[in-house]
């Protein structure tokens, strides 16, 4: 006996991380399952499999001052902004701000 599972086979375009997730997500859709990624060195966003798009990280661009030590570093210690999905249809980005300190 086979059983099917409904479900969606999900990869990383740049490196070889193939999964399956219970949840039907079409070709060009984003999902919100995220992995380490090897080859860009920080949280990068899966794809369902056959999807065309890309998937980069940006650089933070502005200067670092009271962030550091609160920022995303990469695997060569850069400090990285957000990733970015770009498909035909569309983008999807997920930005590694900061987070507010308080001194009480
Ligand atoms: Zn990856």
């Amino acid at each position: 006996m086979t059983v099917l599972l409904d479900g969606t086979v999900l990869v990383c375009p740049n490196c070889d991380l193939r999964t399956f997730k219970r949840v039907q997500v079409a070709p060009g859709e984003g999902t919100a399952e995220f992995h380490h990624c090897p080859a860009l060195g920080i949280l990068a966003p899966l794809v369902p499999e056959g999807t065309l798009c890309k998937v980069e990280k940006h650089e933070r661009e502005d200067y670092e001052g009271l962030d550091a030590g609160a920022l995303t570093l990469d695997q060569t210690g850069r400090p990285i902004a957000s990733v970015v999905t770009t498909r035909e249809n569309g983008q999807d980005c997920a930005v590694f701000a900061p987070v507010a300190k308080v001194v009480v």
